[in-house]
């Protein structure tokens, strides 16, 4: 685990990279802050979380390490050990960390709750949608410590990397770290209702966007040819035909949308 630090003071603001080593986007908005400099009004931590595992390109060494909060200093695992550093790094820090997906090219914000922080942070950030876990936060890093997670967009790409700048510099704006203006936006937000899961299979097949409603009655994905049709309509999530391993993505329903105030400025 890397750790520096913009400003001086304590911070109560933290950036995380690098929770998935397959996922170096975020990495590169961290590099790029700490080569550039820029002068804070608040003191901000930043974190390049699971080295090991960027280092080796993959997505963990042991185990999933945003299933593994809170940790365990005695884990046998890398990442369960990681875990409990990170949440001790963190402390009370309210933490932006950046992940990308191979579901969804354009970047969507993940909380655990729709919270005061995250209607009035969310907003200001360049993303599509908000999406709520929650009960499905289990293991995750926003579980231990207040966190709003960000898809840069597909894994790998130069416009991940490129949109996590972005994203990083609209959320240090949004919570007064830089100065300037945020630009706000309405955004929907979408809570997760179900798992979808993925049988053994060679080929599997989605034939839905990310976000757009699916009918009822309408097939949505296929493994080796067999659909599963929707019994009633619902927005998919992270869904990828290879992204996990054992399940396709989410169902969710659309809760609400959160609508840009005027700002006081
Ligand atoms: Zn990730």
């Amino acid at each position: 685990m890397r750790v520096a630090q913009l400003g001086s003071g304590t911070p109560e603001i933290a950036i995380v990279a690098g929770v998935h080593g397959d996922e170096p986007c975020g990495v590169r908005a961290i590099e790029r802050l700490l080569d550039e400099q820029p002068t804070v009004s608040r003191p901000v931590k930043l974190i390049v979380a699971n080295e090991k595992a960027l280092e080796r390109q993959v997505r963990f060494v042991d185990e999933d390490l945003n299933r593994a909060f809170p940790g365990d200093p005695d884990a046998e695992t890398h990442e369960g050990r990681l875990a409990t550093e990170l949440v001790s790094e963190l402390g009370d820090c309210l933490t932006f960390s950046m992940h990308s997906t191979q579901s969804h090219a354009e970047p969507f914000a993940i909380v655990n709750e729709v919270n005061e922080t995250a209607t009035t942070v969310c907003p200001q950030l360049p993303v599509v949608a908000t999406v709520e876990t929650s009960e499905f936060a289990e293991g995750r890093l926003f579980s231990t410590v207040e966190t709003i997670e960000v898809e840069c967009g597909l894994q790998g790409s130069e416009t991940a990397a490129q949109n996590a700048d972005r994203l990083t510099r609209a959320f240090l704006t949004a919570v007064g770290a830089l100065p300037g203006d945020t630009v706000r936006r309405d955004l929907p937000v979408f809570r997760l209702t179900d798992v979808i899961p993925k049988e053994r299979a060679e080929k599997y097949e989605v034939f839905v966007e990310n976000f757009t409603e699916v009918p009822a009655g309408d097939p949505f994905v296929a493994a080796d040819g067999v659909e599963q049709i929707a019994e009633e309509a619902f927005y998919p999530v992270l869904m990828s035909s290879n992204g996990y391993r054992n399940v396709f993505g989410y169902s969710a329903e659309k809760i609400d949308v959160i609508t840009s105030s005027p700002t006081a400025e």
